[in-house]
């Protein structure tokens, strides 16, 4: 079975993105920037922003921390995330959720500007996706398809499944699936013995948010599995995702760990994002 090292294909993305920010920074005599935006003192969503932060720094990207308290409200917000759509320093925004209850995760996504949405995931970004013109593309399932490049594995044509049906992960991944010519099935917790269709697939990505799903038995031999569930509490306390996939090898042809797989790719798809809004904002090509 080959193992889909995520780690290796985003610091090979990363790479390539220097030279882009470097000629960015030359053109407008700044490096591309992004903001983020958090609300409340969650400690593992600031955990996430100051890693987000620091990979921005590592290629030369710069970045931002705007830290609301838990008290502000919708309007402080909302205004805060207009201002930062009319700064022409800023190239791209990200909102970290989810937000303390009290705030409107919908509000956020009509409010920032599809122009600078690094995510790609606010209601006009979708929209322009799904109608297959992109300005950015959603930053996890575009992961999963740069490792599915990278690591030449054809999906025209094939039989693919994806298991969850989220704005986030799985509708804009069985679309971007369906774009490169696989014939996608959905599937999601109302679908009726899930593993008659999972058996049948040649891939399978499972963004299901469920520990262990599915294992060995559920895929057809030679299949290749990405697993995009991620969760803190698997056997001993360690990260593990909605795949078994110590099952595995000698099993399926491939397929992503975690964490190391699909997890790495997010985060480098929202700095890839940052540059290509940032490209586009000042019209490099
Ligand atoms: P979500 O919004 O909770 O969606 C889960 C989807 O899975 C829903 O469509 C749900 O169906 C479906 N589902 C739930 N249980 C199922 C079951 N037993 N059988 C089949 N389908 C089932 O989650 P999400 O935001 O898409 O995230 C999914 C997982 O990916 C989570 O573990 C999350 O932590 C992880 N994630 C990882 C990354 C990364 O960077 N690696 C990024 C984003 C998310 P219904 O629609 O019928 O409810």
């Amino acid at each position: 079975m080959v193992v889909l090292d995520g780690k290796e294909v985003s610091n090979k993305v990363r790479a390539s993105l220097i030279p882009r920010i470097e000629k960015f920074h030359e053109k407008v005599g700044r490096p591309p920037h992004l903001t983020v935006v958090i609300v409340g003192d969650d400690k593992a969503s600031h955990v996430y922003v100051r890693n987000k932060k620091i990979a921005c720094e590592k290629l030369g990207m710069t970045s931002s921390i705007h830290a609301l308290p838990d008290t502000a409200t919708q309007n402080e917000l909302n205004t805060l995330l207009r201002e930062l759509n009319n700064d022409a320093k800023v190239d791209g925004i990200l909102v970290q959720f989810p937000l303390p209850k009290h705030l409107s995760s919908d509000e956020v996504l009509s409010v920032v500007s599809p122009e600078k949405d690094a995510d790609g995931l606010t209601f006009k970004s979708l929209g322009y996706f799904f109608a297959g013109k992109p300005i950015v593309r959603p930053c996890t399932p575009e992961g999963v398809m740069t490792i599915l490049k990278h690591y030449n594995i054809e999906v025209e044509g094939k039989r693919v499944v994806v298991v969850g049906r989220s704005n986030i992960v799985g509708k804009p991944m069985a679309h971007m699936l369906t774009e490169a010519n696989a014939t996608v099935t959905i599937c999601h917790s109302k679908t009726k013995n899930l593993s008659q269709y999972t058996k049948e697939a040649d891939l399978v990505v499972v963004a299901a948010g469920k520990a262990g799903l599915l294992g060995k038995e559920d895929f057809k031999k030679d299949a290749v599995v990405i697993d995009v569930g991620m969760h803190g509490s698997g056997q001993g306390g360690k990260l593990c995702g909605d795949v078994r996939f110590e099952e595995l090898n000698g099993w399926v042809a491939a397929a992503t760990p975690v964490p190391g797989g699909v997890g790495p790719m997010t985060i480098t798809t929202l700095l890839q994002n940052t540059c290509l809004l940032a490209e586009k904002r000042a019209r490099l090509f």
